[in-house]
């Protein structure tokens, strides 16, 4: 098979263009036509953008061989996400490749406000020398307020924490478990925040509720000469409510980067020298620009192989960190996914997915995608990926549940307990947990304890429990010529029915398998892969 193809249609740094080369081939048609995009993208597996060419149903459906959108930038404002979902075309954007650049502004502005930098820089060109005059405050054990703690909001705590600030935050949507992580004293009102906070910075999205957090009121309950910095998005601090803090005193100063209108070219805040703006400079470096590029090739790159995409905007995001926590959850879990439809072909109506002890407190939803996705492969092959699982589901009727119980389960501190109803009411159980190792295992089918690290392929044989099966397995995988890694049994109750799983080096055909089936004591044997 040849290499995939990525299109680049918009500016990308130079270093992400050069990793995706290292594994594509890359067509680089910066500023491209609409009209010759639409004739042309037919051709490509990838598609690179930043935020001009609008990504729509009438693109998306002329792309019939894309897999993936990549945004080099943050919003995705131009790609329609739905269209892109329904036609299981994975978009990806790079939320977290400029936070520190952002983050970083927002200190420069907080100590440009404390020290006057920009009225003493002015004043001292137009020739004064005012050293007397220029006064500043320190930040060291004043106390800063964070409103929104998520990425920008939380490097902001920990490099303000090494300034010696006292940091406090208002986040309502976060759990207390964050606030912890980053040392952060948890405010439940907005009101106490701005009450007790001598510099506040602004860490949200705009949202119809952020929209003017920071108004009249809010000013008229903070400290005098407060300060004020928002790198976040323009009109979460109202410019009319700030004008009238920096004309009556109140706000010694205010460090702003985003806009109520942007660009803009005059404003009535242009009369403070306290007033200090940015033109929306926040994601503006170079090592920013780098890191998008980086950032969304990589993405590309791992949605071509099939692998995760940390920042696709239609599945769950997922931390760096929380997702390498879960990864060999995603990996298990998509692998015991596929396990159903190979034994059984009775339709599945229903899916409850439990999770026991320490994976219960983590974030799921992408495990849960991931079982989804491997139980609809061995059905729709290529027709099913990450992005479409849940909606391919729903269209077959599949409804997928999950539980979660904080205690072990057994001995195991971490287990996932899959039980797949068919429209009969048969169920069919499956378990896996991970071993202190890392390695994924399956340690339960239908009832049968095991202990099996899944393999590519695999050899499920459901025997009655006499003696003998085992010389009588192992005769015929010899003269099948099948080379055996592992085997293992399970068995319920001494007696009754029991399991062999083999993993093995190659794919058991039909005629070998028909083999099996022929001896009295084996009741089924099934071919599995992964
Ligand atoms: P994020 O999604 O990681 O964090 C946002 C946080 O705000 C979340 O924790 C959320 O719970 C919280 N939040 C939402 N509504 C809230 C409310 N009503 N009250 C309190 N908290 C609330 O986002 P991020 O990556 O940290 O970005 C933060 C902001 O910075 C965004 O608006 C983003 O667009 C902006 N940004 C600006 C620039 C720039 O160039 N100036 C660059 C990057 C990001």
């Amino acid at each position: 098979m040849g290499k995939f193809k990525a299109i680049v249609a918009e500016k990308m740094d130079d270093a992400g263009i050069e990793l995706l080369k290292q594994e594509l081939d890359v067509d680089v048609r910066i500023g491209i036509s609409r009209g010759e995009l639409l004739e042309i993208i037919d051709q490509y597996d990838a598609l690179l953008v930043r935020s001009a060419t609008m990504v729509d149903g009438e693109l998306l459906d002329k792309g019939k061989n894309l897999k993936i959108v990549g945004r080099a930038g943050n919003g995705t404002d131009n790609i329609d996400i739905h269209e892109a979902t329904k036609r299981g075309v994975i978009a990806a954007n790079t939320p977290h490749s400029n936070t520190i650049s952002a983050c970083e502004l927002g200190i420069a502005l907080m100590l440009a406000c404390a020290r006057d930098v920009s009225y003493a820089d002015k004043d001292m060109k137009a020739g004064n020398w005012s050293r007397n005059s220029l006064e500043g405050v320190e930040l060291y054990n004043k106390t800063l307020g964070i409103i929104g703690l998520g990425r920008i909001g939380s490097l902001m705590a920990t490099r303000m924490k090494a300034f010696g600030m006292n940091v406090i935050a208002y986040d309502p949507y976060i759990s207390d478990e964050r606030f912890k992580r980053f040392g952060v004293e948890k405010i439940e009102e907005l009101e106490e925040l701005v009450k007790r906070s001598d510099i506040i910075t602004v860490h949200t999205p705009r949202t119809e509720e952020t929209i003017g957090m920071i108004s009249y009121k809010e000013i008229e309950l903070m400290k005098d000469n407060v300060i004020i910095v928002n790198v976040a998005r323009g009109k979460i601090v109202d410019e009319e409510a700030l004008y009238h803090g920096l004309k009556s005193g109140k706000v010694r100063a205010a460090g702003i980067d985003v806009h109520a209108v942007e660009p803009r070219f005059e404003s009535p805040l242009y009369e403070f020298d306290n007033f200090i703006a940015t033109p929306h400079i926040g994601a503006n470096t170079a090592d920013a620009q780098k890191n998008v590029g980086i950032a969304i090739a990589q993405q590309v790159i791992n949605a071509l192989k099939g692998e995760i995409v940390p920042n696709a905007v239609n599945l769950p995001a997922m931390e760096r960190e929380e997702l390498k926590e879960m990864k060999p959850y995603i990996e298990l879990m998509e692998n015991l996914g596929k396990v159903y439809y190979q034994l059984h072909k009775e339709p599945v109506k229903f899916v409850e997915i439990s999770y026991w002890g320490d994976v219960s407190s983590n974030d799921t939803n992408m495990v849960n995608i991931a079982f989804t996705k491997g139980l609809l492969e061995p059905v729709l092959k290529e027709g099913i990926n990450y992005v479409n699982a849940m909606v391919m589901a729903d269209q077959a009727g599949i409804s997928v549940q999950e539980k979660k119980f904080a205690e072990n389960y057994n001995n195991y501190s971490n287990y996932v307990g899959v039980k797949v109803t068919n429209n009969k009411n048969e169920v069919f159980t499956i378990a896996g947990t991970i071993a202190s190792n890392g390695q994924g295992k399956l340690i339960e089918l239908e009832g049968f304890e095991i202990d099996v690290t899944p393999s590519e392929y695999m050899l499920f044989i459901k025997n009655k429990d006499v003696p003998g099966v085992i010389g009588q397995v192992g005769t015929l995988v010899g003269e099948e010529a099948i080379n055996v890694a592992t085997m293992h049994v399970g068995r319920k109750i001494k007696g009754e029915n029991a399991i062999m799983i083999l993993t093995i080096d190659s794919e058991v055909t039909k005629e070998t398998l028909a083999k099996f089936k022929e001896k009295d004591s084996i009741i089924s044997a099934k071919s599995v892969v992964l």
